[in-house]
């Protein structure tokens, strides 16, 4: 059975409210009766003594007692419910409660064994007589007995305080289970609104919907961070999604163009319009070597995006690979005139000695390109304690501002005319930036248009 996180929520809430007022109610009868009859019972004394002081007072000197006012004391002493009996030396009666009012005794007594057992129904109380001696002078001239329910019995006031705090306790109660429950349904209601967003969000992703956003603040850090994510996902699957379909269109586009040329051209040598002589069947070659490398490019493409791109790390001098292709270069740029130089020590790194080439080979390529008649290249290998820098710098035409955080994707080329004879298919860079990502590396762009473009790879020393 599956619950709501509402009603889960409200639940708890209310189980924990009736769990604490449940204890607190039972501790508090608990120490209520412990605390309560000690102090009846200290009270009872106490009571008792000033009874008995009282009725001393009411000895005169000779054997004389005011009985009006004994009469007085013992009435009120009746009425919290407790029968006194007063004798004098010779045990002579000269008050006794049940002789003034016997069937009032009885009622007392009656009343009070029926508060006691309605409270505790396992009461145990019995009547109970104490004996306090009167006396004058330091001898004895009477007793008194008390008599009364013991060990302790509760009045009327007692009672109805006990039950006052009862009732105040059930009232707590109620009072906090509402509020409770009024917490519960609002902290649920603010917790489950930005989830449910999130599931709605989720399954419209799932159905390839990516434009959705929760744009719900909450306070709730970890619902924040939900949210966040469920954005995030969307923004990348979005991403992916027009990069996925920005890749059908350029693949589309870069083929469109070679065979609509070779279709022509083949038509026309088909309908004798054009001779198929070596000049005419060169530039249909030409086109088939233009899709071609395309294809080449496509398939790199799919090897170095590969999520697990497999790396056979060795450990080298990045400098001498360096040198190495500058000097493969060297005729390219002697061609157009570009001074290439080289500034760097030893340098030992461990990488995948293939896959870094690549990188140079890349971006050299690109600087001998984009660099015009006349300007230089550099490249320069720093070494850092765990990082190794290598810096691609030239003095050829620049990026716009607008492209550069767009060179790294597939097929982006910032000459937005798309001159076939100076760019590629606009994979280099993205192909570039794969394999350093894959070695946990960083690849950063600096370019100012007409000014140059720096290329700056950070490789750490040990690869995880
Ligand atoms: P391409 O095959 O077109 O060179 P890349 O992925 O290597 O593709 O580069 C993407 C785009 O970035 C290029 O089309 C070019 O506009 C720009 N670019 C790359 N390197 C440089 C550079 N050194 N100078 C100026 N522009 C550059």
């Amino acid at each position: 059975m599956k619950y709501s996180l509402r009603t889960k929520l409200s639940l708890s809430y209310i189980s924990v409210v009736l769990i604490s007022v449940l204890m607190i109610s039972v501790i508090t009868n608990l120490l209520l009766d412990k605390h309560f009859k000690d102090y009846i019972i200290e009270n009872q004394e106490r009571k008792n003594k000033e009874i008995v002081s009282q009725i001393n007072q009411q000895y005169k000197t000779g054997g004389e007692w005011d009985t009006e006012a004994i009469g007085n004391i013992c009435i009120n002493a009746l009425e919290q419910g407790m029968i006194i009996k007063l004798v004098d030396s010779s045990e002579k009666i000269i008050w006794d409660a049940k002789f003034h009012d016997n069937a009032l005794c009885e009622q007392m007594l009656a009343h009070i064994a029926k508060n006691m057992s309605s409270r505790y129904p396992n009461w145990e109380g019995r009547y109970v007589e104490n004996i306090y001696p009167i006396t004058n002078k330091l001898s004895e001239v009477g007793k008194v007995v008390i008599g009364y329910y013991g060990p302790y019995y509760f009045n009327d006031s007692d009672l109805e305080f006990i039950n006052t705090i009862n009732r105040l306790l059930m009232g707590v109660g109620a009072f906090s289970l509402i509020l409770s429950f009024l917490f519960g349904s609002v902290m649920a209601k603010r917790l489950s609104t930005p989830i449910s967003r999130v599931i709605a969000t989720a399954q419209m992703i799932s159905k390839g919907y990516f434009d959705g956003r929760i744009t719900e603040p909450s306070s709730t850090k970890e619902t924040t961070q939900l949210t966040e994510t469920i954005n995030n996902l969307a923004e990348t699957l979005e991403n992916q999604e027009v990069l996925r379909k920005r890749l059908t269109a350029d693949v589309a586009h870069e083929l469109r163009t070679p065979l609509a040329t070779l279709q022509s051209h083949m038509e026309a040598m088909i309908d004798g319009i054009w001779k198929p002589d070596t000049e005419r069947l060169k530039s249909c070659h030409e086109e088939i070597m233009r899709i071609n490398r395309l294809v080449g490019d496509l398939e790199k493409l799919a090897k170095y995006e590969s999520e697990n791109l497999i790396l056979t790390k060795t450990s080298f001098d990045i400098s001498e690979l360096i040198r190495h292709i500058i000097q493969n270069f060297e005729n390219d740029f002697a061609n157009k005139d570009i001074d290439v130089k080289f500034i760097g020590e030893k340098e030992i790194v461990t990488a995948d000695k293939d896959k870094i080439s690549q990188v140079i080979i890349n971006l050299l390529s690109n600087a001998q390109k984009y660099t015009p008649q006349g300007g230089v290249v550099e490249v320069i290998v720093k070494g850092a304690d765990d990082v190794t820098e290598i810096t691609v710098k030239d003095t050829g035409k620049g990026i716009p501002p607008e492209d550069l955080p767009h060179i790294f994707e597939r097929f982006y080329r910032a000459d937005k005319s798309r001159n076939r004879l100076t760019g590629g298919a606009g994979i280099g860079l993205t192909i570039t930036k794969a394999i350093i990502d894959a070695h946990k590396g960083k690849i950063q762009v600096k370019s100012k248009v007409d000014e140059g473009t720096e290329f700056i790879i950070s490789l750490p020393k040990q690869l995880g």
